[in-house]
Formats: C-alpha cells, structure tokens, sequence
C-alpha cells in the first residue's frame, strides 16, 4: 500500500535542477545570531508549553551550513546534493505508552528549524508503513518538491506516526507490521499522530521564533499523500495548503487489490509435482518483450488520440473499447510457441488485474487500473511480479499481505515467515468470503479498518471553509494505487461543490509514471511551488510543467500536466518537445 518501503518509495531519482524557492514571505532570521545557544535553551524553554504535556525533546542540535545532508542509503537525493543550511535540529517524543500487544510505543517527530526562516512551516509526510523519524529535510519529489524544503528557508517536521521499526519489529507478526496488534498504534498511524505533531511541532516554531508560522503547508506521497488528505479531511485547519501525491486514500481496498492481483497472475505459473506455485517465479511470467508489445498495442491504439504519436497517452481515460481491443489481438499469439506475440493467458491475467479485484456476485471492492505506457515497466513489476535480476518477490506479496492482515483486518494475523508462505496464504485467501473483512471489526478493534484508514471523504467542507488549497499529483501507471480511485472521489468531490472543486482543489494524473514517480513519464513537476502560488498569490494552477528525466526516453522533454479531467493535447504546431505545444483541454 502505501506501504512502499522508503527503499522503493524514495527510489525516484530527482535531477532537478530547475526549481527555484518558492516565492513569497521576506526572510527573517529567528535565533538572533546565536543559533546553537538558541537550540540548546529551547527544551528548557518548551517545559510547560506543549500543546501535549506529555512532549519531550530528547535531542537538540545546532547544525552548522554546510553539513551535507543525512540520507538513508536508499533516499532518494537531490541533484546535485547540495550542503545543507544552517539550522537547529530537534528530536522529541510525546504519548509514551504501553500497548495492549505488551510493547512500547511513542510518537516521535523531528523538527528542523533553519537559521534563516521563511516564516513558513512544513509538515514532511510518511511513507509505506511509517515507524521511521523521517529525515525533516523536506525533500518530497512525488509531491512536487524537489528542493528540500529546509534549504528553502522552511521550519519542518517529519515524524514515525506512533512506532518504531527498530523496535516494535516482530517476526511473528509481519515483521513491521506487528503494530497492526495495538488498536492504538494502528489509530496513530491511520490519523490520530497527525494533529499532535502538527501542533507540537507549530508550538515549537512559534517559540523559537517568536512568532508563529505565516503559513503552513503539507508535501507527502503514498503514505504520505494519505496522511495529507487525512489532514484536509479530519484537521482541515491544521494547513493552509497541501499536495498529497498518489495518495493511499483506500489503502484498505488497495491491500485487497494486491492480493487480488498476486492471485491472477499466479494463474499463469505452472505448479510442481507437489501442486505448488513458487513466489519467485512470478518475475518470470511476463519477459520484457511481452510488456514491449504490451505497451506497443497500448500506444498504436490511444498514443495518437492527443494530437501526438510520442509515446505518452495524455488521453489515457478514453483508452478502452473496441480500438484497445483490436490492438491487444494483433500482439496476441494465434497460436501456441509463436514468436513475437504475448500468449493469450498472459493479456488474459493483465486484463483481470487492471479490471480490479471483485468480491462475492463481481461486486468491485476496489477500482479499475488504465491501460497505459508504463505497464511493464520496473516500478510497475516489482510491485505486481517482482523482478528476477536480482531476485525481489513482489511487494504485493511481502507488503501487501503482511498490510492486509496486520493492520487492515479487525482481526490481525500473519501470513508467514517468507514470501512463499504469504504468497501461499494469499492464494488461498477467498474474495467472495473475505472480500468484505476490511469493514469489520472485531475486539478490541471496534472501529472497522475502513473506517479508520480511508481518507476518501468527498466531504471537505472544512478545508473548503479554511479556504486552504489542495494538489494531488498521481502516476497513471502507478500499481499501487489506482488513478482511477483518485479520479473518481475527484468526481464525488465535484458533485457535492456543484462543478467547483476545482475552486480548492486539482487532480494532475501523470501519464506513464509509476508510484510517486519513474516510468517513461514527466515525473519532475513544480506541484509544491504551484500549491504555494495559488495560497499565496490567489494564481490557481491550470497547468504544471513537468520535465521527463534521464530514465525515460526522452530526457529534457517538458510537457503540461493538466488538471483533471482535462488532457494535454498537441497544438498540431510548435515544437514537439516542449509544453508550449500543447493545451489542456477536455475536448
Ligand atoms: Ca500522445
């Protein structure tokens, strides 16, 4: 689910160099020339203060400019790394507790607070199942902003959302997930840290500063992106504005529509002697040249419909029906052994995967999938199948079957040790039986995991009222949370504001691009900047200019990302590279 793992979450690489700071606020410097003596009185001076009396600082540090930032191995960086500004770095922790599972829990959060203010704050959301500080170095590419946001002048505040993976790490109970185990831990991460460490971290800034923020913004993706809808929809004047990328605003029903994808595509894999399928072998069941001609049949059928044969399908939600069709049979094998063909059972399991899982009587339990250029590629398959160089089993067996039953299920329980026992529990799992598991609730779980988890409200009354604004970024080619469902509560949203949602808020499908980024895709897009322009500045975004990078085929390539349900279309003049060429339009 969101659940991508910081590894792969955080896998985008962002050469991006074209961004400026966001516009706006003058500059003031808070700590009056002192910094270290500043951050160092600051516990003291907290005592007493916090909005949450249980709140401590356990660590607090001057960070001198220059200090090049603290990535995790797997993080993704900017390009170039740049030294990391001055700032003053606090650690704290509120809500220490016992669960009911017999383990400790917090909530821990970071906060960065530079030297040099832009008298804004910045929440920096989470990731796959949290449980991790966060870096509070604000640097979001799937949200837009791809310029840390501490270099940019802004105070900001990561946090673990109430447990740690060093610590509340069980193997017998999915690993990371064994939080799922604590009714309350399994609230703080669906939503209940969220309002805490906002407001801690807001008391914070407002005392070493003197001031408290001019404005306040969130920036997360996946996860993250989850969390920043949470926000909208249940602290709705926690942020004056907010981009959530590929939010997890169904995780529950996406955890389904893993393990409904592990089972469809398990159907192409040949048993052994003992009638058992091998997680591994799922790598191995599309070769390259299936998911090229795939994505042939795919362009030769829609690639054009935008005024231009480029390999993006900017139209990508008329990409269905009888010409779709029609292009599938042609790479279709005629027979068995042909060459250059995809076996009919292979374009059989794609097309059951990307129709979505369904429960008892066809019911969907979650959304359909688009058909679209970045099917097939590594960000697309090592969620669906893994990869076979070097051997990784797909994450939505390791990931989305350990979400599933630990934390989305009123009953936790975990599937196994391995992958080959979660993949074997998945397999086994019966949709017209279960498919409804996500909206019960068991002791001492008496809250249903949908209720708890799913930030898909069209009620947004609140954040409309706050006259906050809200982006959501999303991959048209993400495999871990459909377009589609984010298009389709858009579609809600509309409704109930009678036709103007897009008056607070604006949907940018991606097309080609994977979760929170990749994919022969623009995936480098100026949403952050957007964001604050439209808070700050009243100038609502039409258009983003997104930038392709050097894994895709064309690097450099600039292109509109269009607020859905508009579409970028080619003028049929100018220059066929670049975004000046091309208009957001319905028609
Ligand atoms: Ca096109």
């Amino acid at each position: 689910m969101g659940l991508q793992p910081r590894t792969m979450m955080l896998a985008a690489s962002a050469t991006l160099a074209l961004l400026t700071p966001a516009a706006g606020a003058a500059t003031t410097t808070g700590s009056g020339g002192d910094l270290a003596a500043h951050c160092a009185a600051l516990a003291q001076q907290m005592q007493g203060h916090w909005p949450d009396p249980s709140t401590r600082v356990q660590k607090a540090e001057s960070v001198p400019e220059g200090t090049l930032p603290v990535f995790g191995p797997f993080d993704a960086k900017p390009d170039p790394v740049q030294p990391l500004k001055a700032h003053c770095l606090i650690d704290a922790v509120m809500a220490e507790r016992k669960g009911v599972d017999g383990q400790s829990y917090a909530i821990r959060f970071r906060v960065r607070l530079p030297e040099s203010w832009n008298g804004r704050f910045l929440f920096q959301g989470g990731g796959g199942t949290n449980g991790d500080i966060g870096n509070g170095l604000g640097f979001v590419p799937g949200a837009g902003l791809t310029e840390p946001a501490i270099n940019q002048g802004y105070a900001v505040v990561s946090q673990d959302s109430g447990h740690d993976n060093d610590t509340n790490t069980d193997p017998a109970r999915g690993g990371q997930v064994a939080f799922g185990w604590d009714p309350e831990a399994r609230r703080n991460y669906a939503y209940a840290s969220l309002k805490p460490v906002a407001d801690g971290a807001k008391a914070l800034v407002a005392r070493f500063y003197g001031k408290p923020a001019d404005r306040s913004y969130f920036a997360g993706c996946s996860k993250g992106g989850q969390e920043g809808l949470m926000f909208a929809q249940r602290f709705p004047d926690t942020f004056d504005g907010i981009v959530a990328g590929a939010p997890g605003m169904s995780l529950p029903r996406a955890a389904l529509a893993q393990n409904w994808d592990v089972q469809v595509f398990s159907h192409l894999l040949t048993p052994d002697g003992d009638g058992k399928r091998s997680v591994f072998d799922l790598a191995k069941t599309f070769t390259a040249q299936d998911f090229s001609l795939i994505r042939k049949a795919v362009l030769d059928a829609c690639d054009a419909d935008d005024g231009l044969a480029d390999g993006i399908v900017a139209h990508y939600g008329t990409c269905t029906g009888a010409r779709l069709e029609k292009a599938l049979a042609q790479v279709q094998c005629q027979q068995d052994g042909a060459d250059a063909c995809v076996e009919s059972a292979k374009i059989k399991a794609l097309r059951e995967s990307l129709a979505g899982p369904k429960g008892r009587d066809g019911t969907p339990l979650y959304a359909q999938w688009p058909w679209d250029a970045g099917i097939g590629s590594q960000d697309w398959s090592v969620w669906k199948l893994g990869l076979s160089q070097p051997p990784v089993p797909a994450l939505n067996v390791v990931v989305g079957g350990a979400a599933l039953h630990g934390i989305f299920s009123a009953t936790p329980r975990a599937l196994g040790a391995n992958p080959q026992e979660i993949f074997q529990q998945q397999l086994a799992f019966d949709f017209a039986k279960d498919g409804d598991l996500i909206y019960r609730t068991a002791p001492p779980f008496n809250t249903a995991p949908w209720d708890e988890m799913s930030a898909r409200s069209p009620d947004m009354d609140g954040f409309r009222r706050h006259g906050a604004k809200l982006i959501v970024p999303h991959g048209v080619s993400d495999p871990v949370f459909s377009v589609n469902d984010t298009t389709g509560w858009y579609r809600e949203l509309d409704a109930r504001y009678d036709g103007k949602a897009k008056d607070f808020v604006r949907v940018f499908p991606v097309p080609g691009m994977g979760h929170c980024g990749n994919g022969p895709a623009t995936d480098r897009f100026p949403a952050f900047q957007a964001m604050v322009a439209w808070v700050e500045q009243g100038t609502a975004p039409d258009r983003l200019v997104a930038t392709a990078g050097a894994q895709t085929p064309w690097p450099g390539r600039t292109r509109p990302l269009c607020p859905y349900p508009t579409y970028a279309r080619y003028d049929g003049t100018g220059n066929k590279e670049a975004a000046e060429s091309f208009q957001c339009t319905g028609r």
